[in-house]
């Protein structure tokens, strides 16, 4: 396999899958039967998942509620999304540990690197929920932060969209996808891959970020064999 250590960031809102709200079976199933792959081969999976399908704090904000409280929700958002896959890892029969940035047993151990390394090893799928624990993060910081502390040789990051792209391929039919980028670049042409304090933070500790289609199936297993998938931001 291409990496033995990987920190794979999901979005809640792609944990809606086609109903448009909440959390779809088929699409937790169907993360869970990759990343099952992905642990039979040998790889160390840590998965750190976004709130976006319950609760942002920024759009709450916009309709009345205090911005802390509100991150605080989209925090403990992410928790319920982390026991959803939890639960649908053991029920394809990976065994799986949510450790949240906030504690809160017996709903989940409190994190610390060393734990989370301890069950890596053992080839329990780690989750961590909570995000950073500060309000005015975002997940992506969040799986930034954990992909250089527990030292990832690689933040993947699923989305629905198979890559980088000159512009947002939904909107612009002519928009070219990059195999690979420099973090340098993705700056100078004010491309988004991820928010910018995750960005600098993995171009600070020279952590590699992998944007690629989760919602495919096999995808995640055909990018850990090497193949040419999604887009590479490196050095
Ligand atoms: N959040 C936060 N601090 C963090 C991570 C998340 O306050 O360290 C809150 C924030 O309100 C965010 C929400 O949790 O909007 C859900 O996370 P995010 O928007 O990153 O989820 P995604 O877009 O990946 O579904």
């Amino acid at each position: 396999m291409k990496y033995n250590r990987i920190l794979l960031k999901l979005s809640g809102e792609s944990l809606q899958g086609a109903q448009g709200y909440g959390l779809s079976t088929d699409v937790l199933h169907s993360y869970a039967a990759q990343i099952r792959q992905a642990v039979e081969a040998g790889v160390q999976v840590a998965v750190v998942i976004g709130g976006g399908n319950i609760f942002r704090g920024l759009q709450g904000a916009g309709r009345g509620f205090d911005r802390v409280k509100g991150d605080q929700m989209g925090m403990l958002a992410t928790i319920i999304n982390s026991l959803a896959l939890q639960s649908a890892l053991e029920n394809d029969g990976v065994r799986a540990r949510v450790l949240t940035s906030i504690r809160m047993e017996p709903i989940g151990e409190y994190y610390a690197k060393a734990r989370a390394l301890e069950y890596l090893a053992a080839g329990e799928v780690v989750i961590i929920g909570g995000g950073t624990s500060n309000p005015f993060f975002t997940t992506d910081s969040a799986a930034a932060l954990r992909a250089v502390e527990i030292e990832a040789d690689v933040l993947l990051k699923g989305t629905r969209v198979d890559g980088v792209y000159t512009a947002d391929p939904e909107k612009d039919p002519t928009a070219e996808k990059f195999d690979a980028i420099s973090f340098d670049e993705v700056y100078s042409r004010g491309l988004k891959v991820m928010d910018l304090t995750a960005f600098t933070l993995c171009k600070e500790n020279r952590m590699p970020i992998k944007v690629f289609d989760m919602d495919t199936e096999g995808n995640l297993m055909r990018l850990l064999a090497g193949e040419k998938i999604g887009t590479l931001v490196h050095l």
